[in-house]
C-alpha cells in the first residue's frame, strides 16, 4: 500500500541512541534521515536560548556536583538561575530518575548514564551543526522548537518566545516556513507567535494529559473535543496529541481501541503530530514496532511522528509508502 508519507520528527535528537538533546544525538538523526530535528528550549540566567528538555538540570547533567548549593529551596536546579557560562561547564549524561535519587537510568537498555562526554549546546550551536550538515550533506532536515515552560519563564521576567525568534533571525530561519515547526503545550506564546510578532512559521499546539502539571492553564480534555480543535485551529497549525490519547488500548476481540482524535482534528484542518514514538517503550497491547506504525501511519494517517527512534520510521516508511 502506497500512501502519504509523514514527516519523521527526531525527539530531542536520536535520543533512543545517545543522550537527548547532545549535539551528538543531533547529528545522529541527521545521518538517519529525520526530515526535522526537535529543540526544546529554556533560557539561562542571561537570557540565551539552550537545548535542555527540563527547566531543571537535575536528570541531565552534572550540575549537582559542579554547583552545590545552587539548587532553589525545593531542591531543583533550575537552568534560567545559572548564566550561559556556568552551563557550559556542565557535562550532559543520559537522563536518569529522580526517584533514584538521579542515580539510575530512566530508559536502562540505552547509553550509559555514567558516561558525562557530552556539554549543553545553544540554540545558535545547534542550527549550525544542522545547517552545517545540511551543507555537508546536500540535505534539508529543518527545526522542531518547542518554548518549555513559557510562564515559569515570564515570572523569573524572561521571555523565551522572543528570545527564540531572535535567534531564528540571526540565523537566517524566521521567514523560513518549510523549514521550522513552534510548537507549545500553553496557547499563549502560539497566539503572540500569530499577533504579536506575526511570525509565517507553523505552530503546534501539545496536547498534554491534565494529570502531567503542564505550565499552562489549558483544560487538555476540552482540547481534545471538537469545539475544542475548532477553536485551536483559529491560532495553529496543528496539535501534538500523546499517541495513548489516539490508541486507548486493546477491547475483548483484542483489537485495536482508538479514539477519532486524528480524523477530528485533520477535519478542523489541523495537523496531527503525535510524541513519542520509542522501540524501548511500547504501548500497552503493542508487540512489534510496525504494528503501532502501522496504525498510526496506514491506518490513522497521521500528518508526522516524534521518535527517539527515527531510524526505525524512517525504514518502515520506505518499506511501506512512495
Ligand atoms: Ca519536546
Amino acid at each position: 500500500m502506497a500512501l502519504k508519507r509523514p514527516i519523521v520528527i527526531a525527539h530531542r535528537g536520536a535520543s533512543g541512541y545517545l543522550p537527548e538533546h547532545t549535539l551528538a544525538a543531533k547529528a545522529m538523526a541527521h545521518a538517519m534521515e529525520a526530515d526535522f530535528i526537535e529543540q526544546d528550549v529554556v533560557l539561562t540566567r542571561d537570557a540565551v536560548p539552550i537545548v535542555l528538555h527540563d527547566i531543571v538540570l537535575d536528570s541531565t547533567t552534572d550540575v549537582a556536583q559542579k554547583f552545590p548549593g545552587r539548587a532553589r529551596k525545593d531542591g531543583h536546579f533550575y537552568a534560567m538561575d545559572f548564566l550561559l557560562e556556568e552551563v557550559q561547564q556542565l557535562r550532559a549524561h543520559e537522563r536518569r530518575t529522580a526517584a533514584s535519587g538521579y542515580r539510575s537510568a530512566a530508559f536502562p537498555g540505552r547509553f550509559p548514564t555514567g558516561a558525562a562526554l557530552f556539554g549543553v549546546p545553544t540554540l545558535a550551536q545547534e542550527i549550525d551543526l544542522i545547517e552545517g550538515l545540511n551543507k555537508s550533506r546536500n540535505k534539508k532536515a529543518g527545526f522542531y522548537i518547542e518554548f518549555k515552560s513559557p510562564n515559569k519563564h515570564l515570572e523569573n521576567k524572561l521571555d523565551v518566545v522572543a528570545a527564540v525568534l531572535d535567534v531564528l533571525q540571526e540565523k537566517g530561519l524566521a521567514q523560513q516556513a518549510d523549514r521550522v515547526y513552534l510548537q507549545c503545550f500553553d496557547d499563549k506564546p502560539l497566539i503572540r507567535l500569530k499577533h504579536e510578532f506575526q511570525s509565517p512559521l507553523p505552530r503546534i499546539q501539545l496536547i498534554a494529559d491534565n494529570s502531567w502539571g503542564e505550565d499552562s492553564a489549558l483544560d487538555y480534555d476540552v482540547l481534545r473535543s471538537t469545539a475544542g480543535l475548532d477553536h485551536v485551529a483559529t491560532y495553529a497549525d496543528g496539535i501534538g496529541p500523546w499517541i495513548s490519547h489516539i490508541y486507548l488500548g486493546r477491547d475483548d476481540q483484542d483489537s485495536p481501541l482508538v479514539d477519532d482524535l486524528v480524523a477530528r482534528a485533520q477535519a478542523s484542518g489541523l495537523l496531527v503530530h503525535p510524541y513519542t514514538f520509542r522501540d524501548d517503550s511500547l504501548p500497552g497491547g503493542m508487540t512489534t514496532t510496525a504494528q503501532l506504525l502501522e496504525l498510526l501511519i496506514h491506518k490513522l494517517g497521521i500528518d508526522g511522528l516524534f521518535a527517539d527512534f527515527p531510524d526505525t520510521v524512517v525504514q518502515f516508511l520506505d518499506r511501506t509508502t512512495l
